[in-house]
């Protein structure tokens, strides 16, 4: 099959001949590519990796390490079923749930999976889905209603990020929540917080990021490049502040920013991943008794959470799909144009 594949930095090619995948054992399923995102932790990879790509030992799970199928943001349909699998059938439109928990390290028996020691995540520490086919336990496909439009599925990990963000959270109803940052996870975020009964406040630099946030359903929009934002923020929640922000930008000078604009003893959640190390004075926490939570990838139900919102008609990924382009010219047209960091794109995906 056709695959595109991760040997090492700045060391991607799309081969042409790579082995089709096969059932591992009676659990197993192979499917059909029908779509794959290709989101900017793959950029990353490919100019500063391997990060998260396996390399150097192979995986306890997987039993793999680079060169591998690069891709992690995965729907396609059910092609062949192990002799055990009882629940799925050829044909089955589906969602991968890319993250693999080993289920018995001391985080994943705490309930805090983000933190297993020993997962194997698909495109980085086994084969991933930019590519014409793809093996994975049946257990870790997610059945897509008839309703959904197949490309919406493609965007369910960003989701699944949003959603374990969401649920660590602890949002109530009626809580008003700010989401800083716009992109990809954090239109996601917007959403999945309507979806909990939050009322949202998106904020971010870019005026096309925030009249997107509008159209998904935020209830105010703000400017984070208006002198006055504090304010406003205080005005639309009766002079108390935001219960709940989310930082989901990645900047040098956001998380300092997303902490400033929680309320006294609200929460704050770090979703970004911070290449810049910010500047922060601790007393913005201690003197305000802000609790400030970190979120990372996801537990064990966060991605059956973001299939279920989606079957629901409560994700809408429709307005962040920029582009689908073919697997023949997924370096071109994917990797090397995201990599000039092309404005106004959300995600690209790949139609093998
Ligand atoms: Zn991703
Ligand atoms: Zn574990």
């Amino acid at each position: 099959m056709k695959a595109l594949v991760y040997y090492g930095n700045k060391d991607i090619r799309l081969e042409k001949n790579w082995p089709d995948p096969k059932l591992k054992d009676d659990n197993d399923a192979v499917i059909k590519i029908n779509y794959t995102g290709i989101c900017a932790t793959d950029i990353e990879e490919w100019q500063f990796g391997p990060l998260w790509m396996q390399s150097g030992e192979t995986n306890p799970y997987s039993g793999k390490m680079i060169p591998l199928v690069a891709g992690h943001e995965i729907t396609g349909e059910v092609l062949e079923l192990g002799k055990g699998v009882k629940d799925l059938n050829i044909g089955d439109r589906v969602v991968v749930n890319n993250v693999i928990h080993c289920n018995r390290c001391f985080w994943c028996l705490n309930g805090q999976g983000g933190g297993c020691s020993g997962m194997c995540v698909a495109g980085f520490m086994d084969d991933g889905g930019l590519a014409e086919f793809m093996r994975w336990p049946a257990s870790h496909l997610i059945r897509i209603s008839d309703n959904v439009p197949t490309e919406n599925a493609a965007l369910m990990e960003p989701t699944m990020v949003a959603c374990h963000a969401v649920r660590k959270s602890g949002v109530k109803p009626g809580d008003n929540v700010a989401v800083l940052g716009c992109g990809t996870v954090g239109l996601l975020t917007v959403q999945v917080l309507k979806a909990a009964g939050a009322k949202v406040t998106a904020l971010d630099i870019r005026k096309e990021s925030l009249d997107l946030a509008k159209l998904l359903g935020a209830n105010f929009v703000f400017n984070t490049s208006d002198s006055d934002i504090i304010n406003s923020m205080f005005d639309i929640t009766d002079g108390i502040g935001h219960d709940i922000v989310f930082e989901t930008a990645g900047g040098a000078e956001t998380p300092r920013l997303a902490i400033n604009y929680t309320r006294k003893g609200g929460r704050t959640i770090l979703v970004g991943i911070y290449s810049a190390e910010p500047k922060m004075d601790f007393n913005e926490i201690v003197n305000s008794e802000r609790e400030v939570i970190g979120s990372v990838a996801a537990s064990p139900g966060d991605m059956e959470a973001a299939v279920h919102l989606l079957n629901e008609g409560k994700i809408d990924a429709t307005p962040l799909i920029s582009e689908v382009v073919s697997l023949d010219n997924v370096i071109q047209e994917g990797y090397e144009r995201m990599n000039k960091g092309m404005k106004d794109v959300f995600r690209v995906l790949v139609k093998p």
